[in-house]
């Protein structure tokens, strides 16, 4: 096979290899990034949190994503029974964006994309990484090209694995853990919503509880063109005995719920009806010799919270940021400096993700009284500034929660 030599070769053109690859052009790299499908194309994760902006800026992105026409995000709200809690992203403990938006994710990661290529990144569209050899010198990354089938190898520096649940070098390096939560799925799709109902609110993601199951939740992110993106997720023993037709199960999920029965009342159900499902995944490693895992590709805990894309982005900027150093000589830690930091702030989300599904963090958001101060200092980490220590609910995430939820229930 021909072999070509690059610098830098990103693996996936989603978020975190568009930041990535951005991030690194600006400061002078050669990079490539290798994408198998064609853009645009489908993907879940359409609820941004504010941090994500720091990011958007820093790969020199935020004029043409603040032109897009995007749905703009201010918070979000979380809705059980008769009981409705907002959170304004806007007030928050931690000072940083407060609003964001909620996109597509088939036009926003081609936006994305092609403002990294706008600035010198070069992207091969449906080129499939199918083979990668670590053992040498330099990483050898043998790529197919989907058109006609043509293989060719490339010898990198380094390579940033941002492929998301392709999962491509955790899968071929022997990286890959079980993930410690308990397998979920989703189901869902993109539903003209007609939505009249005065209460509800476009600039908010809305999280609702399953009425009697609390572990069951639904996502509505309304976009600007008057689709709404609506899904529900569980466990999978919650779907046992459900129509295994996946329009008639997301209907009758929303059914049960009579917020959304009511906001939906007008909805068009004119779009394809999706599913995913045990899509938590943990990694030995989020860095190897030539390597660092970015984004979904190394850890992914649950959508509940959106902390997807935003955790993503950190992890792309902290790599593209160290790599940088070390292409220009100098020695770095991945451990201490990518590793290490990176995972302060998923550690704060797995505090709130379990909490949600022990119920321990629901009692606390659906507390009718809480205490300004401490709320803003639980909506900086729903707005997604969970690697601030300054804040005691990040500092000391699991006792904080453990605290106020007993608070909360002996109150409530
Ligand atoms: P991706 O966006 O998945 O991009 C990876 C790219 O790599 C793809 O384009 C793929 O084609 C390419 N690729 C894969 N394999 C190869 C290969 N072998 N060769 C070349 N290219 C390859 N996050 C949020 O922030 N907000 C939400 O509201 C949210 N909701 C979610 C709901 C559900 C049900 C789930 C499961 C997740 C949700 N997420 C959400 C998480 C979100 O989907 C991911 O965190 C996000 O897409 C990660 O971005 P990424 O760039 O790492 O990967």
């Amino acid at each position: 096979l021909a072999v070509e030599q690059q610098q830098v070769v990103v693996i996936g053109a989603g978020p975190s290899g568009s930041i990535a690859s951005a991030i690194l052009r600006r400061k002078g790299h050669q990079v490539l990034v290798l994408e198998r499908q064609q853009f645009p194309r489908f993907v879940i994760g359409e609820s941004l949190l504010s941090h994500c902006i720091d990011f958007i800026e820093e790969a020199g992105m935020l004029e043409a994503v603040r032109n897009a026409g995007l749905q703009v995000k201010h918070g979000a709200a979380f809705g059980w029974g008769d009981r409705y809690t907002e959170f304004d992203f806007r007030d928050t403990f931690t000072p940083g964006a407060g609003s964001t938006y909620q996109v597509r994710r088939a036009s926003f990661d081609k936006l994305l994309a092609d403002q990294a290529e706008a600035q010198g990144v070069e992207i091969r569209y449906q080129e499939e990484i199918i083979a990668v050899d670590n053992s040498g010198e330099q990483p050898l990354l043998t790529v197919r090209r989907l058109t006609d089938g043509y293989c060719y190898q490339i010898r990198a520096s380094f390579m940033l694995d941002a492929s998301g649940y392709g999962r491509v070098l955790p899968r071929m390096l022997d990286l890959e853990l079980p993930s410690s939560l308990p397998v979920r799925k989703a189901v869902f799709s993109h539903v003209r919503d007609n939505i009249d109902d005065p209460l509800f609110n476009r600039e908010k993601i809305l999280i609702t509880t399953h009425p009697e199951m609390r572990d069951v939740w639904y996502w509505s992110i309304p976009f600007s063109d008057g689709y709404c993106s609506l899904g529900v997720v569980g466990l999978e023993e919650r779907f046992v005995g459900r129509p295994e037709d996946l329009e008639t199960c997301l209907k009758e999920f929303v059914s049960e719920a009579p917020n959304l029965k009511r906001i939906f009342k007008n909805a068009v159900w004119d779009q394809p009806f999706r599913t995913l499902g045990g899509y938590s995944a943990n990694v030995k490693s989020l860095h190897g010799k030539g390597f660092a895992l970015l984004g979904n590709a190394a850890e992914f805990l649950d959508p509940v919270f959106s902390s997807g894309v935003t955790i993503a982005m950190r992890s792309s900027s902290l790599a593209a940021n160290l790599l940088d150093r070390q292409l220009r000589g100098e020695s770095v830690d991945w451990e201490q400096e990518f590793a290490v930091p990176l995972k302060k702030g998923v550690e704060t989300f797995r505090t709130y993700v379990e909490g949600w599904y022990d119920t321990s963090f629901q009692d606390v958001i659906y507390y009718e009284n809480p205490q300004p101060e401490v709320k803003r200092m639980v909506c900086s980490i729903l707005a997604g500034y969970a690697w601030d220590e300054n804040n005691p609910y990040v500092a000391d995430s699991r006792r904080r929660l453990a605290v106020l939820a007993e608070l909360c229930r002996s109150n409530g």
